[in-house]
């Protein structure tokens, strides 16, 4: 499974629609400070369902819609649209390509996609625990976090490993039917 494409529209600097396509491989992303690298991994994490605003480096969620310039109003909305390529069959779905999309409005409200069919976070968080790619999103290695995965308590450090290994999902299943 590899990414295939990232659409980026109203999501932080990138006010016009964005599309990068992706190779299978290693794809480095290099620009002048500011120029918008780091934005791009947030999108990542963000389609891929961040909640916590501080995981895309913002103080509230509604930062992640561009902001507007000197020159250019704010607007009213952030896109981001990540296609994956399937073709290995990672993901539990009968599509060779899956593309997942989060929209989120100033009203707070969000919408969510899968293949461009509404769904609902959960849905998505359960179709990419499949693939390893978990709420915590493990996925991502930024600054500091190797030293955190090291530094941290064995109860901390066991559910990371649990994640990676696609034990959460069963547990959390487990405790939503022991809560009913
Ligand atoms: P560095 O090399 O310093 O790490 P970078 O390329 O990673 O830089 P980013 O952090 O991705 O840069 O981008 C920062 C830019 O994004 C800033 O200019 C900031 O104003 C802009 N930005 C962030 N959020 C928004 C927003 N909601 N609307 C408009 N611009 C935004
Ligand atoms: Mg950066």
């Amino acid at each position: 499974m590899f990414l295939k494409s990232l659409t980026l529209k109203g999501f932080k600097s990138f006010a016009d629609a964005t599309n990068m396509h992706l190779e299978p491989g290693v794809t480095v992303v290099v620009g002048p400070n500011g120029s918008g690298k780091s934005n791009v991994v947030d999108a990542i994490a963000w389609v891929l369902g961040a909640q916590a605003p501080k995981s895309v480096r913002s103080q509230k969620m509604d930062d992640v819609i561009f902001a507007g310039t000197e020159k250019r109003p704010a607007l009213g909305r952030a896109e981001v649209g990540l296609t994956l390529d399937n073709t290995s069959g990672l993901l539990p779905v009968e599509f060779n390509e899956v593309t997942i999309t989060r929209v989120l409005f100033r009203s707070g409200d969000s919408e969510y996609m899968i293949n461009g069919a509404p769904c609902r976070l959960l849905d998505i968080q359960e179709l990419l625990s499949d693939a390893g790619v978990g709420r915590q999103q493990h996925v991502i290695v930024s600054q500091g976090q190797i030293d955190a995965v090291l530094n941290a308590r064995p109860e901390d450090r066991r559910g990371i490993i649990e994640e990676a290994a696609g034990v959460l999902k069963f547990r959390r299943r487990k405790e939503k039917a022991e809560r009913r």
